[in-house]
């Protein structure tokens, strides 16, 4: 058996609303080559400018990977030749990137169910500018320059993942933690987020071997795929008594394996030199203060403190805190439950009421109707919380809180108005049920008689013939009645007739 190692390298792209060295707008998907100016264009004799808020965007993942910022920080050119880059080189950071030396914890199940834990050492976080787009289309290839020059920031961790399920989990997390942070959107289909994994095997004990670059990876689950196929080949190459060659390779998800690409070029092959046009960046206090008023609870934090403070099982609370807004929208409906002037449940009461609520029907039709974002959805926390009131309260029946939930999608109005108009206010007056009930059971002669007559061991039919008055007790009350009280009125009745005879 070998031993593996695996290293990643994240890009992820900013969301600043403007390139990282002018002033170009920073979009996917607008008209090729709209967005370009002679700065991103690299034109002679041009001056970049540092974008702010990239460097702080930046320094918000430097922090959330527990990375030290250094007191000075600067940008190299790394030069290289491709179509895409028409400087011919790149502004990036190579001696001093804005985060060093943090780590990230993984905490999750992987891909294969088994539970992980473990501590990845991130060796930097640096500032960069994108390249444009190539696009290959038949015999010719086409180049769009509206992503060159956007800002990425490029996190690099050691090589401390084993398994593809490791690498996959990485990110997974990291993608979660940057959309809390609101600094990217985590798009991996489009580019938003795009990762390179290196691997190497060796025999145990005896430290890092061959590295092989695996590019092209698109989603978290071809990097596990990619990783691992790749663990298998290396061990085989060894197996056979060769040795590994150190290359780029890629991923093609249709044979689900990877190929050569390219021979790696070595760092000093690009010939990096301090950017003479950009002075060097020392962050001050201001800057560094605006950087910790924008942090947020991170997603692992969050998970831990809702679990406590709402008691959800750990699968709830992982659901929930899956994306920020949802585990924003959760806490707001909690609070609003709990904040009325009228009777309230307790906090974990309501917790429990509205996960449930959040988790089933809700989530169901998020997606039926594919709502985009919880902030425009109509069912806001305060009427979720004004919809669990109500069943607190005994105001509702849980059918009828079902048809509300759905009236106050399509028509965009609150529950209690809904409620209101609809008459649909639960029943829970004894003798009004009782009322009901006494006129089901003489409509219901043969059911009666049978229950009577039954003998007593057979449960399972009496327990039919029952909910069978209980249903239709409730449904001549057009679904108000309390199906509780409904029961509790049938069986007194059942009772009262058995004594008359
Ligand atoms: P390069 O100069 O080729 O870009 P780096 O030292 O910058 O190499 O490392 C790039 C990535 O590769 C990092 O994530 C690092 O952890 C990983 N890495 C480096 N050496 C190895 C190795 N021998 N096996 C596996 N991963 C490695
Ligand atoms: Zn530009
Ligand atoms: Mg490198």
């Amino acid at each position: 058996m070998y031993q593996s190692f695996i290293g990643l390298e994240v890009h992820i792209h900013l969301l600043t609303k403007t390139k990282v060295f002018c002033g170009c707008r920073s979009a996917f998907g607008d008209e090729p080559n709209t967005n370009v100016c002679p700065v991103c264009m690299g034109y002679p004799g041009v001056l970049p400018t540092l974008n702010l808020e990239a460097m702080r965007m930046g320094c918000m993942v430097a922090k959330a990977l527990n990375c030290r910022i250094p007191e000075k920080t600067w940008f190299e050119r790394k030069q290289y030749f491709y179509p895409d880059m028409t400087k011919n080189y790149q502004i990036s950071q190579f001696a001093s990137p804005l985060g060093q030396g943090g780590c990230l914890e993984l905490a999750g199940l992987g891909a294969d169910g088994k539970q992980i834990n473990k501590k990845v050492r991130i060796k930097e976080c640096h500032l960069e500018e994108d390249a444009g787009k190539m696009i290959h289309t038949g015999t010719v290839s086409l180049l769009d320059y509206n992503r060159a020059g956007v800002s990425l920031l490029e996190i690099v961790t050691e090589p401390d993942m084993e398994t593809g399920e490791e690498a996959e989990l990485f990110i997974q997390q990291l993608r979660r933690m940057v959309r809390y942070l609101g600094v990217c959107d985590g798009n991996m289909e489009e580019g938003s987020l795009r990762a390179d994994a290196n691997v190497s095997i060796n025999l145990p004990g005896k430290g890092l071997g061959k590295k092989v670059e695996i590019k092209n990876l698109n989603s978290s689950r071809f990097v596990r795929l990619g990783l691992n196929y790749e663990i298998r080949r290396q061990g085989e190459v060894l197996d056979g008594g060769k040795t590994v060659v150190q290359e780029t390779r890629l991923w093609n998800e249709n044979r689900d394996e990877t190929f050569p690409m390219r021979q790696k070029e070595n760092a000093q092959d690009y010939r990096y030199f301090p950017e003479p046009d950009l002075p060097v960046f020392c962050p001050d206090e201001a800057f560094l203060a605006s950087v910790d008023s924008a942090m947020v609870e991170l997603p692992a934090a969050r998970l831990k403190r809702l679990a406590d403070e709402y008691a959800l099982t750990g699968e709830q609370a992982g659901l929930i805190c899956d994306e920020k807004a949802s585990a924003d929208y959760f806490e707001a409906a909690v609070a609003a439950a709990v904040a009325g002037p009228e009777e309230t449940p307790s906090k974990t009461d309501a917790a429990a009421r509205i996960a449930k609520w959040f988790l089933s029907d809700i989530k169901h039709i998020l997606h039926r109707d594919s709502h985009a974002d919880l902030d425009s959805f109509p069912l806001s926390p305060t009427r979720l919380a004004s919809l669990v009131l109500m069943q607190v309260q005994g105001k509702l029946t849980g059918k009828l809180a079902k048809q509300t939930l759905e009236l106050v999608i399509s028509e965009n109005k609150d529950p209690k108005a809904i409620v209101q108009a609809h008459n649909w206010e639960q029943i829970t007056d004894p003798a009004a049920i009782a009322a009901t009930a006494r006129k089901i059971i003489a409509q219901e002669e043969t059911t009666v008689n049978e229950l009577q007559n039954l003998e007593s061991e057979n449960k399972k039919r009496r327990k039919t013939l029952f909910a069978y008055l209980v249903g239709k007790v409730i449904a001549a009350t057009e679904g108000r009645a309390d199906p509780g009280i409904a029961g509790e009125q049938i069986e007194r009745l059942l009772a009262e007739i058995r004594n008359l005879k």
